[in-house]
């Protein structure tokens, strides 16, 4: 039996990757969506999470695809009406809504699944396997991109809880934890606010694994060159490896080992069906981790005001 799915957010991603990858999936059913305004073509939808599924009690599963303000307290609704729970990233707007989330979906026995969807990029498996076999000397992540071109109308991303250039920044970090295989400790930061945001536009992050390899990041949402989604890792013996495209391609000492189509949607999708088969969770909240203490230790910044 197909796993029954009501939407819960009908905005970009939910359109341009929920929809498909749930579609794409024979053991999945789209059965409905709520959105307050939005209702794309071809989506039975309701107007908010309660009327969707007073409609629709056959619905076992909430893919929960609004900004993160308002994440806590629809996985909330959802969990205590006995849903499994598919968090789009990040996981919720502060750390303790996220493990608020994952400590209710284990009381009621649901599953909760943190969706990072650039752990499932085609080249993220193979550069953590190249990680694992030799030691590292240091790792540099470049994440810039133009939030006018990319979040036009968004301005939920600039409010508090929005995260700010951390919401694509936090992709890289899902990665980069996903290649530690554990926390990424923030040492230093420097978080450039606009003065009419609560959220921040650039920030440089300096940072250790566990084992003290160096890591050092910059994040900016004002690129209009190049927009840049990469990930560089140099060995001890001077071996270097890199992640383009969100971790879509991958370099050896130059020279591209890996170029493959992005599936991460339907890759996570069939992830979390699994999750619900198997009466589990994926709640790792390492990347919302490191943004969380690069606001305990950075150096906040007052940058130009943002004007979309
Ligand atoms: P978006 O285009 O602004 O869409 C968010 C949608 O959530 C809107 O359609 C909005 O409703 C709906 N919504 C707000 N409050 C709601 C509520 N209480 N109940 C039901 N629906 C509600 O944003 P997005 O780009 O899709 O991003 C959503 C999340 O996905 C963010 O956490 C983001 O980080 C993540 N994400 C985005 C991308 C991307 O490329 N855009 C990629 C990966 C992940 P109305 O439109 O109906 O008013």
């Amino acid at each position: 039996m197909a796993l029954k799915i009501g939407l819960v957010g009908l905005g970009k991603i939910a359109v341009d990757q929920h929809i498909p990858a749930i579609r794409g999936n024979m053991g999945l059913e789209l059965v409905a969506g709520c959105s307050p305004a939005s209702a794309p073509e071809g989506v039975l939808r309701y107007p908010d999470m309660g009327s969707m599924l007073a409609a629709h009690p056959e619905i076992e599963a909430v893919a929960i695809c609004t900004p993160p303000q308002v994440r806590h307290k629809l996985a909330c609704e959802a969990i205590a009406a006995g849903k499994h729970v598919f968090l789009e990233k990040p996981p919720a707007a502060t750390l303790g809504e996220a493990a608020s989330i994952a400590a209710m979906a284990a009381q009621h026995g649901v599953t909760a699944l943190a969706g990072w969807h650039s752990r499932f990029a085609p080249g993220v498996e193979s550069a953590r396997n190249w990680m694992l076999a030799r030691p590292i000397k240091s790792i540099q992540i470049r994440w810039k991109e133009n939030v006018r071109q990319w979040h036009p109308g968004q301005k939920w991303i600039f409010e508090a809880g929005g995260m700010g250039v951390f919401d694509p920044g936090i992709n890289a970090l899902s990665i980069l934890t996903h290649l530690l295989g554990g926390y990424a400790l923030v040492r230093k930061a420097a978080l450039h606010v606009p003065s009419n945001c609560s959220a921040p536009i650039q920030a440089e992050l300096e940072m250790a694994s566990e084992r003290g390899v160096p890591i050092d990041a910059e994040f900016d949402f004002l690129q209009t060159g190049r927009q840049t989604w990469s990930i560089f890792v140099e060995s001890a013996a001077g071996d270097t490896m890199a992640l383009h495209l969100g971790g879509r391609i991958m370099e050896v000492n130059g020279k591209v080992v890996l170029d493959e189509p992005e599936r991460e949607y339907h890759s996570m999708y069939e992830h979390f069906r699994r999750l619900v088969a198997s009466k589990s969770s994926d709640v790792d909240f390492t990347p919302l981790q490191a943004v969380a203490d690069a606001f305990l230790v950075g150096k906040l910044t007052n940058a130009e005001p943002y004007i979309e």
